[in-house]
Formats: C-alpha cells, structure tokens, sequence
C-alpha cells in the first residue's frame, strides 16, 4: 500500500526544495501517492485564499504533510498561513534537531553539536491578538497556558526518555516576564520531576544565546516558548553550516507536517542556488514517522556521504554545485 502525503509545495524556493526532496524521497523505493496541495501566496493569487480548505482537508485525510515554506508579508498584509495551519491541527510540537553533517565548513565544526529544539507552536506572541490602543500605541498579546505549557514541556521529557537523552533545558525570561514565562516553567518543573532520571536546568534567554555560541556541544534537549523558539532556531542553524540544513516537524496527535526552518529565501529564488538539504532531512524524519526506518536511514546516510565527500554542495555551505546536483548526488549515494 502507497502511503499518501500531502504536498506543499510553498513559495519562494519552495518548489524547488519539494521538487527535490520528492525525487530523493521517491528514489529510496518506499511508495507515496503525493496530493498536492497549494497554501501561501500561490493558493492565494490562484483561490483568494492563503489556506484554502482543501488544503486542511487533505490532511485530515492523509494524517501527514511535507511543505515548503510559505511567504509572510512583513508588518501588513495577511496573516502567517504556518501560524494558521499549526494552530488549525493542533500541531503543538515544533521538534527540530540541529546536528552537525560531516565534512561541512563552520566555524564550529569540531564541535560535536546535537541537540533538538522541542518549541511550543500555538500560541505564545503567535496568537497575532493586536491592536492599537489609541494613536501610537500598539498592545500585542503573549497567550501562555497551562495546557498548552504542559504538553510541550512533556512531550520533551517524553522524547528525552525514549531516545536515551540527557539533558532538558528549559528556556525562559521569567525574571521580566513573571506570570506568563513564569507559568510556562512551573509546568516544566512540573515534568522534569515526573522524569527523575533526567537531568533539568533552566536558562534566562539572554544567557542561553550566549551560552549556545560560547558551548554549543554541552546542549541536548532545549524546551521553549514559540518566540524564543523560533529565535533560538535560526541562531542554532547558524551554528551548523546555516539555514539550509536544519529540518523540522511539527506534530499534533492527529497529524504531522514536515517542513524545514528556512523560509521563502526571496533573495536566491529561481536560480538553482537553493540548498535542498534541509528539507530532505525533515523527509528522513517523514519516513521515521511513517515507520520506513530503512528508507530513512539510507536516505540520512546518503545525504551525509554528499556532504562528506563535498563535491556537490551548495553555495550556502561552501560549495559551487546547483540544488540539481546536490540532489543527483544524493540519489546516486541512496
Ligand atoms: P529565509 O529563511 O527565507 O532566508 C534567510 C537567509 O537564509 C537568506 O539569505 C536565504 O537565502 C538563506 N536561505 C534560507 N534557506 C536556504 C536554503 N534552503 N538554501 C540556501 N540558502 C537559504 O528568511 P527570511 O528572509 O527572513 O524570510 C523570507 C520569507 O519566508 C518571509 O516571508 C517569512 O515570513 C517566510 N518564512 C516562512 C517560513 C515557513 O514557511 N515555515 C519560515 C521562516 C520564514
């Protein structure tokens, strides 16, 4: 039996990187039937609409997306369709590893780096609840719940449990913010000391930006708020050769979505630049979770045997070869 994904292509560079990945995919045997699905200024310049409902009814029926990023235009316009679409399936879990490939360029490359950011994806400054209070001031609103607090903090210590890890640090700034971070990290000692075995700190976010440039390796599980979250991301991308090689899945309790952290990229679009590695490993997870370990784990190989041997890299990581090459390359190596 094929399984059935639904595919978001997205804008920007997001075809390019989905067109990719589907090829790799598709070349280590597993069968997929692909429905594509249009979100973000496509489906809205096509429909009217930024998340039409077709778009949510195809993952109600295959349980499992892979997208590519979607635009957000910058104070004005629409609203985030990946803020509407998390919050739509209740994909409370935005779980991103942040791993060092072999063989690629950063300034931290002798660092055994591999930790997972574990961010809270409903609600937080995402509720987009704004509004001007009178002329010239301007209240946005951070939703911090205990429910919704709880279940990232356990969904964390849950994976903390099953995989063998260490570590969680929960990341807050509390010190300011004292009800509604305060909140957030008494639900995280609440689940730390239902996990005994695993060990538990705390990090005002300041200091754990620093910390994470300064000590990277000592990191293992990192549990956040949406806004830290998404900051923490792109600063932990940075550390690992950038933008286009973290991947990520957002995960509820009916479906999943697989997506890189990356957005549109406006400034390469269209060119061949675009590094498709990012959303390949966020297939690698796809496929975990589709219960094909094999086909993950050969398509997770292939994608570092490329990178090990750095011929056909990107720009972005160093290298001169085209999101064409990188991609026949990692076939080749599957
Ligand atoms: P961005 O991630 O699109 O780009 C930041 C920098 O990283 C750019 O220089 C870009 O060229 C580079 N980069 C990103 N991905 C790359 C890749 N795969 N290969 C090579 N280089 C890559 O961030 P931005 O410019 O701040 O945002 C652009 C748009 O993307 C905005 O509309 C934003 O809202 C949207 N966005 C969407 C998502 C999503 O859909 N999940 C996530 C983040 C940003």
């Amino acid at each position: 039996m094929a399984h059935q994904i639904t595919l978001i292509p997205g804008d920007g560079i997001g075809p390019e990187v989905a067109a990719a990945t589907v090829r790799a995919v598709e070349a280590t045997g597993v069968a997929i039937e692909w429905e594509v699905a249009n979100a973000g200024a496509r489906a809205l310049a096509e429909t009217g609409v930024l998340l039409p409902d077709s778009v949510l009814q195809s993952l109600e029926r295959t349980h499992v997306g892979l997208k590519g990023p979607a635009t957000t235009p910058i104070a004005g316009g629409h609203p985030s369709v990946n803020v509407a679409l998390r919050k739509r399936l209740d994909l409370y879990v935005n779980f991103r590893p942040v791993k060092m490939l072999p063989g690629l360029k950063s300034r931290f490359q002798d660092l055994p780096i591999d930790m997972i950011i574990f961010r809270e994806n409903t609600e937080d400054l995402y509720s987009g609840l704004e509004h001007e209070v009178v002329p010239g001031v301007v209240e946005s609103l951070k939703i911090i719940t205990r429910g919704a607090s709880t279940r990232i903090a356990r969904a964390t210590f849950e994976y903390a449990r099953r995989e063998g890890r260490k570590k969680v640090t929960a990341v807050h700034k509390a010190n300011i913010m004292k009800m509604s971070d305060g909140l957030f990290l008494t639900c995280c000692r609440e689940a730390a000391a239902q996990f005994p075995e695993i060990e538990y700190n705390e990090l005002i976010v300041d200091n754990c930006c620093m910390q994470l440039v300064m000590r990277p390796e000592r990191f293992d599980l990192l549990v956040l708020p949406n806004l830290y979250g998404d900051i923490i991301s792109d600063l932990t991308a940075g550390l690992v050769g950038g933008l286009g090689i973290v991947p990520a899945a957002n995960l509820g309790e009916k479906c999943a979505v697989f997506e890189a952290v990356h957005g549109t990229a406006p400034d390469i679009v269209g060119k061949g630049l675009a590094n498709p590695t990012a959303l390949m490993q966020s297939a690698v997870l796809m496929l975990a979770h589709l219960g094909e370990r094999d086909a993950s784990q050969r398509l997770q190989k292939a994608i570092q045997a490329v990178y090990a041997e750095g011929k056909c890299l990107t720009g972005d990581v160093g290298g001169a070869g085209s999101t064409f090459q990188f991609t026949e390359a990692v076939i080749h190596n599957l």
